[in-house]
């Protein structure tokens, strides 16, 4: 990394940035946009093909219906109108990924247009324009074999995967998004997260960023502060991760301040998101709309929903992120903070699965927000990729409240289930931590502690219950904190009472 950043603060003291966000969304449909072909994720390389999507002469494609079903429901979700006639394109360009070098997409006839939705920053609302929601299909998959990165530059050679070919694919643009301030990155953060909640309570998608189902460009201009002319913008691509958005843009931010207030120009490009080494590295030079020679799909019918479908699609819509979460923090019983946490720390669908089997709102947001947020954040992922669900946090709290083990254990419990030893009641049997309910062995413990510490025994005598902390901490130690340290701490008191 060799670029030159300005400090952040500096830098919005000098320019306003503006944001344009493009998001690929993968439709969990079963078959391909314009073939039967599976879409599967992760079969044997090239074993989802056929003549349409591997472009051979003569094949022809047909539309997907429940795709385009998909792409009208998340346009009426974002708050667009739905085109009464539309179209597909053709977007030529050569890729070897791409086996009829041109992507099938739509151009200036989008099925679903002038959208916009409302989202929380810090107690803030902000409204995001949407320009259009359209459908394409995806590419195939590179694999560059040799190299030490898995990149091209330096393979040996490279191997293509054409299952992915022709996979459903919706695309979302923002119209540019003004006056979001130094909360930039975080405004775009929370956009893509909406979005995730919201393709996900339609159903359309399973939105997982690290298997590439939800992408994300990041556009981001600076013009100085006070002026109302767009900058020159870069495009930060496929950044895989929530926290990937905000630091990227963060990034360029500062980047492209000091190349500004040094004199110099931001090239139109797209850039290179390196999450490793947390900075972003110049791409191709990016084309213009009119380098692709857009023209309309001469094998393809248009597409023109009846009102009556689009009227029965709307009344399909799921309750909104907005509304549930409103919801949610009501059933739950949480402050704005406690609440507020839960959402920074994109907890809500965990805790709420959490909740629905069986634990209460209060324990599972302990156990997501503390414990498992921290092993996520060592680990550099999302609480959603961490190897224990919902409801094996459900019965780990079980266990607890049982009294079979104590919060200290529970975290060795977590610890075994994430090592894939099992349900948490097989790693209590297996790793033989559940607390010691012998009480025998407990009256034990706590005579012997008393024996060995007989001045903190006589200040409990004497009243001075905040002696006991001692004794307890011994006996928690002899029992190798297999016991109920409330349990411990009444025996205590009654022995020497
Ligand atoms: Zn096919």
């Amino acid at each position: 990394m060799t670029d030159e950043l300005m400090d952040f603060r500096e830098a919005l003291a000098k320019y306003d940035p503006v944001l344009g966000l493009e998001v690929h969304v993968e439709l969990n449909t079963n078959s391909k946009m314009f073939c039967g072909c599976s879409t599967e994720f992760g079969a044997e390389p090239n074993t989802q093909t056929c003549p349409v999507c591997l472009g051979l002469p003569g094949s022809l494609p047909v539309v997907n219906g429940k795709a385009v079903e998909s792409a009208m429901r998340i346009g009426l979700a974002l708050g667009c109108q739905i085109a009464p006639w539309c179209r597909f394109a053709r977007k030529n360009y050569f890729y070897p990924d791409m086996t009829k070098d041109f992507q099938t997409s739509q151009y200036d006839e989008p099925i679903a247009f002038d959208g916009s939705v409302t989202i929380e920053v810090d107690g803030v609302e902000y409204v995001i324009p949407i320009e259009r929601a359209h459908m394409e299909e995806d590419a195939g998959k590179l694999l560059h074999v040799g190299g030490a990165t898995g990149r091209i530059q330096g393979a040996e050679y490279s191997l293509i995967d054409y299952n992915r070919a022709g996979v459903p694919l919706i695309e979302i643009v923002t119209k540019p998004i003004r006056g979001t301030r130094e909360k930039a990155p975080e405004v775009a953060k929370a956009y893509v997260s909406f979005l995730r909640d919201m393709l996900r309570s339609l159903g359309v998608s399973d939105v997982r960023m690290e298997q590439g189902s939800l992408r994300c460009d990041a556009n981001v201009s600076l013009m100085p502060r006070g002026e109302t002319e767009l900058g020159t913008r870069t495009e930060t691509k496929n950044v895989n991760s929530l926290r990937s958005i905000s630091e990227a843009l963060r990034y360029e931010i500062q980047r492209q301040a000091a190349v500004l207030s040094s004199g110099g120009r931001i090239v139109q490009e797209t850039r290179h998101w390196h999450e490793d080494g947390g900075y972003t590295s110049p791409g191709r030079n990016k084309e213009q709309a009119e380098d692709y020679r857009y023209f309309p799909e001469p094998d393809l019918v248009p597409i023109a929903p009846s009102p009556e479908w689009v009227e029965a699609l709307r009344g399909t819509l799921p309750e909104m992120p907005s509304l549930r979460t409103k919801r949610l923090q009501a059933d739950w019983g949480f402050t704005d903070r406690e609440f507020g946490d839960i959402m920074a720390g994109s907890a809500l669908d965990v805790i709420e699965d959490t909740v629905a089997a069986g634990a209460s709102p209060a324990s599972a947001r302990k156990w997501w927000l503390t414990e498992l947020a921290r092993r996520a954040n060592e680990a550099g992922r999302e609480l959603t990729d961490l190897a224990i669900t919902p409801v094996q946090v459900a019965a780990l709290q079980k266990l607890v409240e049982a009294g079979t083990i104590n919060d200290k254990l529970a975290r060795q419990v977590i610890e075994g289930v994430l090592a894939g030893e099992g349900e948490p009641d097989e790693v209590v049997r297996s790793r033989g931590l559940a607390v010691v309910s012998d009480s025998g062995a407990l009256e034990a413990a706590v005579d012997r502690a008393i024996a060995a510490d007989p001045d903190a025994a006589q200040k409990i005598r004497d009243g001075k219950v905040q002696a006991a902390g001692a004794l307890i901490g011994a006996v928690m130690k002899e029992m190798r904190g297999q016991a109920d340290a409330a349990a411990v701490r009444a025996l205590l008191l009654e022995r020497l009472s």
